[in-house]
């Protein structure tokens, strides 16, 4: 007997929230930093991270670890992984670095958009918003 079950989708994947002196169960963005990393690969991942979807906003703002600003106050996702808004600060900022495996999965998601098939035949029959 076979049972047709829905499949849940797999959790996002957290990326970017770092620990503090308070809590070092999570990474320290300074073991991250890279000085010496490219200016435009840096602006191309920083450009994705403040491009996600809103997924929480949250009554307060998280601090920059590095410098203390004010950092944002939402979380974002690309439906793979789930990044708090002030990210791209870090990347952009501190050149932290985020690890390979998420720059090719950015990677792989640019490319997808360029090479999508685009089918235009639901739009073309539709007359009105019924
Ligand atoms: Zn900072």
């Amino acid at each position: 007997m076979s049972e047709l079950r829905e499949q849940a989708d797999p959790p996002v994947r957290l990326i970017g929230f770092w620990g503090s002196p308070e809590n070092r169960a999570l990474p320290n963005p300074a073991d991250f930093a890279d000085p010496a990393w490219d200016e435009p690969e840096r602006q191309w991942v920083a450009d994705y991270l403040e491009h996600g979807q809103v997924a929480a906003s949250w009554m307060g703002s998280s601090r920059c670890r590095l410098c203390s600003r004010v950092n944002g106050s939402r979380d974002l996702t690309d439906g793979r992984y789930l990044w708090p808004e002030g990210l791209a600060h870090y990347v952009l900022g501190h050149g932290v670095r985020l690890p390979a495996e998420f720059l090719d999965h950015i990677e792989r998601r640019s490319r997808a958009l360029e090479d999508l098939e685009r089918d235009d035949s639901w739009w073309r029959r539709a007359t009105g918003p019924t």
